[in-house]
């Protein structure tokens, strides 16, 4: 059987007032995808799953790229259009599999994900199946869930399952292509929003709530069961979580009463979705390392998280650092090719006046003048980085918005964080990677694009009453 498979994957802060353009997308057609596909992406696990059950998978094209602000509609209509080209060129399928992200806003759309699978349909008709995966974040609407023959979702955060995900929107695929039976997506919003901080997966409540999905997927009328958490950094019509079933059509009521319990459990555990990380104000997240016995303490400058979306030029967690005269101390890192191409301009040990941040966003606050050493010039993953030293802190400048996952970088660029005291970190929970080096982790609650007390941000068009936006209210 002949089946397309297409990528399109971006989460999407409406915060952020800068947008999202073409170049920052990182796109590949078939043949490139064949030779580098990521291993780690939900299309790799639709491949690899797909091939190895005798389908011959024709990759057509993928876009991706790092949390950022609202997409530029030319960049999505690039997009989309050479998906469509490529599935119209190829045609006629057996099936169709997109792995998304969920997330994504464009200028002008709400639910592009929604646009695209109409598109698709357009182009491969309504007579075959189209499965899509999804990122836990992803924020579901009825329109794609009636475009679609089905869904898989990540099932943790920190996202260490985007593969497998994959393989079993694989197996949603193989299974109705054996049956020829007809599949529903039934969907449930849950009135809440809620932040990745506190809803990690390895720990309660959404421990449990994910676990028991497994469940679920074993009753004979279920194909896959799925939370979808939303992204509370988007201020969408569509916003807030869901429950999502994928089963079979004959059997629609069973799968209606399975996403109500599933949405009830959920809504039940709204108050216990806390910090599972300890959270609190700069100034005592500084204090906390400073007073420290074990390093390094990594703290989270959480509301300017690229990996969330946010502008990533943010220097006030920064001057705080500096002027609390802490020792041995890093912060990763500050997007800013301006400072950058300054710092580039001069040899290691230059001491020097140097201006940063704020100037993506044009946020005037974050704008930091400082005296400090130019201590290395390095690349790491194509990424330029300037490492400065003013008093006891090390800080890192990009010339572009990039990931902030790896120690790696840190080391790529001469520094070893498990010597360090202090490790300030542009991010919200810790990927795995930093958790196995961190002493003590706390969460600074900053201000920002992606401030973790959402009460702060200025929603205007996501539906209300939600949680914890308003407290009383019923579902
Ligand atoms: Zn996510």
């Amino acid at each position: 059987m002949k089946i397309a498979l297409a990528g399109m994957s971006h989460e999407s802060n409406t915060f952020n007032i800068v947008k999202t353009e073409l170049e920052s997308f990182d796109l590949r057609d078939g043949d490139m995808f064949i030779q580098q596909g990521r291993t780690d992406s939900s299309a790799s696990g639709f491949y690899e799953t797909l091939v190895e059950n005798g389908m011959d998978v024709f990759p057509l094209f993928f876009a991706r790229t790092l949390p950022s602000g609202t997409v530029t509609l030319d960049a999505y209509e690039y997009i989309k259009s050479h998906i469509l080209e490529k599935l119209r060129d190829g045609g006629p399928w057996d099936a169709v599999c997109l792995a998304l992200h969920g997330s994504m806003a464009v200028e002008g759309i709400f639910d592009p994900e929604g646009d695209l699978l109409e598109a698709v349909r357009s182009v491969a008709g309504f007579e075959i199946p189209i499965v899509c995966a999804l990122d836990m974040h992803a924020t579901v609407t009825e329109r794609m869930a009636l475009l679609s023959d089905g869904y898989a979702v990540f099932r943790t955060a920190p996202h260490i399952d985007s593969f497998n995900t994959g393989e079993r929107a694989a197996g949603v695929l193989l299974e109705i292509l054996r049956s020829k039976k007809k599949t529903v997506n039934v969907l449930i919003k849950i009135p809440i929003l809620v932040s990745g901080e506190q809803s990690e997966t390895n720990v309660d409540p959404a421990k449990s709530l994910f676990e028991s999905l497994q469940e679920l997927d074993k009753l004979p009328e279920v194909l896959c069961a799925s939370y979808v958490m939303g992204f509370p950094w988007a201020d969408s019509p569509f916003g807030g979580a869901g429950a999502l079933v994928t089963g079979w059509a004959d059997s629609y009521e069973v799968l209606v009463k399975t996403a109500r319990k599933m949405a009830d459990a959920f809504w039940d555990k709204r108050a216990e979705f806390v910090y599972s990380t300890p959270a609190m104000t700069p100034e005592q997240a500084i204090q906390a390392a400073i007073s420290a016995v074990k390093f390094p303490v990594i703290i989270s400058d959480s509301a300017d998280n690229p990996t969330a979306g946010a502008s990533q030029d943010t220097t006030r967690f920064l001057r705080k650092m500096i002027e609390s005269g802490m020792k041995n101390a890093v912060y990763t890192c500050v997007a800013d090719s301006e400072a950058y191409a300054v710092c580039a301009s001069h040899v290691k040990n230059d001491v020097f006046e140097l201006t940063l941040g704020g100037r993506s966003s044009g946020k005037e606050c974050e704008r930091f003048t400082v005296v400090a050493e130019l201590i290395n010039l390095a690349e790491s993953q194509g990424t330029s980085y300037a490492v400065m030293q003013a008093k006891g802190v090390k800080f890192i400048i990009s010339n572009k918005r990039c990931a902030t996952y790896f120690p790696e970088t840190l080391r790529d660029l001469g520094l070893e964080p498990s010597s360090l005291n202090t490790i300030g970190i542009k991010a919200g929970y810790l990927s795995p990677e930093y958790q196995e080096i961190s002493k003590q982790s706390i969460l600074a609650l900053t201000d920002g694009d992606t401030a973790l007390d959402l009460r702060k941000l200025p929603y205007k068009k996501t539906p209300r009453p939600i949680y914890p936006l308003d407290l009383d209210m019923v579902f």
